[in-house]
């Protein structure tokens, strides 16, 4: 399924994040090494990010697979900020395939990326979501309910769809929120900030995040624990 990252510390380019590193985001579109599900990540891509200067979170997504795009070498050096999020998509089959199925998904000043796949009549219905895609509904759904109480929805959903696979990043200015629930997830903590992805880029001092936990991510740092129902 899909891979993707979100960034929380000091300005960075989205270049650094997404395009340079050794088996970063843009190799894990045709070549993940930690990937379970699908092959390939060429049905999308996302990034996000909210601006350094103030203001509404800023997005950028396609439905093209992201090696393609004739534009994002040259842009991506001068996409500066200190809460970035990316997202390369796999669509599950039979979800839409244009770009509003692309995360990150935008509401209440949340940036949200879904990697997994849900039974959307177990998420439920929703006005707000951006597309009729799983991830769309599940984003909405978890948005209106408070990123804070993100355990609580995550079990409520899994109740309800136990194969779930319920993998989220959700970045405001002020939190990261990143749970492991299905697929795999990595965190990278150093001086300048705190890195969460869905497999290590080719960088020393990543640590797997163990199933079923949420990562929490302030100015204040960063903490890992159980994702519980209460
Ligand atoms: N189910 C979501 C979609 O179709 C996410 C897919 C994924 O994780 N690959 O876009």
């Amino acid at each position: 399924m899909c891979r993707h990252l979100a960034w929380f510390g000091a300005p960075r380019s989205v270049a650094s994040l997404v395009l340079d590193a050794d088996h970063g985001l843009l190799t894990q579109s045709w070549a993940p090494r930690r990937q379970a599900h699908g092959t390939v990540n060429a049905d999308g891509w996302g990034i996000g990010l909210h601006p350094e200067g103030g203001g509404a979170a800023a997005r950028w997504r396609s439905d093209k697979p992201i090696w393609s795009d004739t534009n994002l070498a040259s842009m991506a050096p001068h996409l500066v900020a200190g809460r970035v999020i990316a997202a390369v998509r796999s669509a599950t089959e039979g979800m839409p395939a244009d770009a509003t199925a692309a995360a990150p998904f935008l509401h209440d000043g949340w940036l949200v990326s879904h990697n997994g796949r849900v039974d959307r009549a177990a998420v439920g219905p929703s006005l707000d979501a951006e597309s009729a895609c799983d991830a769309a509904l599940l984003a909405a759904r978890v948005v209106a309910a408070g990123p804070g109480r993100v355990g609580a929805t995550l079990h409520d959903i899994a109740d309800a769809d136990p194969a779930a696979r319920l993998n989220l990043l959700l970045l405001s200015r002020d939190q990261l929120f990143a749970t492991r629930w299905g697929d795999t997830l990595f965190v990278r903590h150093d001086d300048d900030g705190v890195l969460v992805a869905s497999e290590p880029d080719g960088s020393t001092g990543w640590e797997e995040v163990p199933d079923r936990h949420l990562v929490t991510v302030t100015a204040a740092g960063v903490r890992v624990a159980p994702l519980t129902s209460g």
